[in-house]
């Protein structure tokens, strides 16, 4: 077998990507072009199993699969979580690094806000991720017609806009970030930090860690050759422990929350029928054609919400103190519809995607056989808590009612179109009226994951406050995996400051 670093002892880091360098695909340098590239061959897009609680359904679990990851084929949303999200992953931990005051100077190091409005005491000016709001990108040119009536109508329901997200506090009508540089192209984490004094490997899959007792020695590739480590392995995708003994894997250190606590971001995507089309509200009209609207994705404003107190008070022994402040859903307004079935991009539709930010449900994600080849058993149990239906239900229909109810958007919009497809027959509008039954099940049957799914090597069970996997040595991790609570923003924006915390870790280590 080679032993792939006797040839590179320049180098101090040796980076296995099981997909390909993507460089020169050109539908990954812009927003809307990598829309494309969902579900094709650099998006694992790992098959659920069915889920009881969504209508038997299986999803489809999107995830980069390509040098760079994620960054080559997300949508660019920069959002990070409310401070008391940062707050609860450290107690969960035990380590107030990853506490929001903690996490906050690897925030600001990790971004270069470039919108001039962006409040100096909470973002950064000189870091590698470029990040600006909608309403400052492309100079200002990117103001979508309807941004000013959509922040009136959740004024209009009580909710305000949250100008500078003081304190990290995210509670109110957010301006919508996104990381994009100043000509609206994407930024793949591996172009942004420089791979030049890494020895770079792709089309490389690993199979598994190797290990002299419980030290991690180095990895073993699917095509059977060995990788040995001088100092320490990091795993940058975490697979699943499960039932070692029924694949015939030796046990080198029994760790039983590995795979467990699987948190994702369930969301419903809803379509909403304009009066007159021709105003050009909407992507795929011919009005809506500044070229500025089509740099980066047409979306705006994040108005993130906490649950009423009458809901909270069903739940009081589900819910921990605080949680009448906390951030629990998010509802996004797009210009363009995101793939509805049956709802035509021609601009007579404008669309919200409806997110349960704060799950109580978990899932797992375990091994279907010793073959690294095969794809993982994940079953994510969206939905599978009464917090989380009543949480989900409460804001579609807030959602609804702000599109259709509000004295701002009811002269521009007729109501809600469902999705039209086999097997979804007998759906109707959505309206403030709609029954709680009837809501859920719209839930059940057409509600999606939103690919942020993380949690199954958990900070605290799983590895310790360094990313150090607890009960072995030599080998840390390094990916969503390890955050132990549901965020209550987008994730990459905590990712990055997250690996800059884990870096400068490593870095004093050695
Ligand atoms: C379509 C899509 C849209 C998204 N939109 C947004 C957004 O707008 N805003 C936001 O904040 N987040 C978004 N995300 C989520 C964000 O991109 C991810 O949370 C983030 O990329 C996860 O980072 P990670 O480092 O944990 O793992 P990843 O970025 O998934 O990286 C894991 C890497 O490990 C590699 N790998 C896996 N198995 C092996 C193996 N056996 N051997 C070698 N290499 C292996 C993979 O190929 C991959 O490159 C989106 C994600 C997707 C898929």
């Amino acid at each position: 077998m080679a032993n792939l670093i006797a040839d590179y002892n320049d180098k101090e880091v040796i980076l296995l990507e099981a997909g390909p360098d993507p460089t020169g695909n050109s539908a990954t340098e812009f927003f809307l072009s990598g829309l494309s590239l969902q579900g094709g061959e650099l998006d694992y897009a790992y098959p659920s199993e069915p889920v009881a609680t969504t209508a038997d359904r299986v999803h489809y679990l999107s995830a980069g699969r390509a040098l760079g990851g994620g960054t080559v084929i997300n949508f660019g949303g920069w959002l990070r979580g409310d401070a008391a999200d940062y707050d609860e992953w450290a107690e969960v931990a035990g380590d107030e690094r990853w506490s929001y005051q903690g996490l906050k100077p690897w925030f600001v190091k990790s971004e270069t806000f470039y919108d001039s409005g962006a409040d100096p005491q909470e973002h950064g000016f000189d870091g590698p991720m470029y990040v600006t709001s909608i309403a400052a990108a492309e100079e200002g040119q990117r103001k979508y017609p309807l941004r000013e009536t959509i922040k009136n109508a959740w004024a209009e329901l009580g909710v305000p806009h949250n100008i500078d997200r003081k304190n990290g506090a995210s509670v109110g009508v957010n301006e919508m970030h996104e990381n994009s540089d100043k000509k609206g192209m994407r930024q793949p984490s591996n172009v942004v930090y420089p791979l030049n004094r890494v020895k770079v490997f792709t089309n490389t899959p690993v199979y598994r860690v190797t290990f002299d007792d419980t030290k991690a020695t180095g990895v073993e590739l699917v095509d059977g050759r060995k990788v040995a480590a001088r100092k320490q392995v990091i795993v940058s995708c975490i697979g699943p422990s499960a039932d070692l003994a029924e694949h015939g894997i030796p046990l080198v250190y029994e760790s039983p929350y590995v795979g467990q606590n699987l948190h994702d971001h369930y969301a419903i995507h809803l379509a909403f029928r304009l009066r007159d089309p021709s105003l050009g509200y909407a992507f795929g009209n011919a009005g809506f054609q500044n070229p500025a609207f089509l740099k980066g994705l047409p979306w705006d404003w994040i108005a993130n919400q906490p649950l009423p107190e009458e809901l909270l008070s069903k739940h009081q022994h589900d819910t921990k103190p605080g949680w009448e402040k906390r951030n629990v859903y998010e509802v996004l307004t797009a210009y363009v519809v995101p793939g509805i079935p049956g709802i035509p991009i021609d601009g007579t539709h404008i669309a919200t995607s409806t997110m349960l930010l704060l799950p109580t449900s978990r899932g797992t994600v375990t091994i279907r056989s010793s073959s690294p080849t095969d794809l993982p058993l994940v079953q994510p149990n969206y939905l599978s808590t009464q917090l989380d239906r009543d949480a989900l239900v409460h804001a579609t229909r807030t959602t609804v009612k702000v599109l259709t109810a509000t004295e701002s958007l009811k002269p521009i919009v007729e109501g809600e179109s469902p999705p039209v497809k086999e097997g979804l027959e007998g759906l109707t509008p959505l309206t403030v009226d709609t029954s709680y039954e009837v809501i859920l099940e719209r839930l059940q049957r057409t509600g999606e994951q939103h690919q942020h799914s993380g949690g199954t090597a958990a900070m605290g069970k799983v590895v310790d406050g360094e990313g150090k996997v607890l009960g072995v040595t030599g080998l840390r991790v390094a990916d969503a995996s390890i955050i132990p609570v549901p965020l209550g923003g987008h994730p990459q924006a905590s990712l990055y400051a997250m690996a800059e915390q884990l870096a400068s870790m490593i870095l004093a280590d050695s």
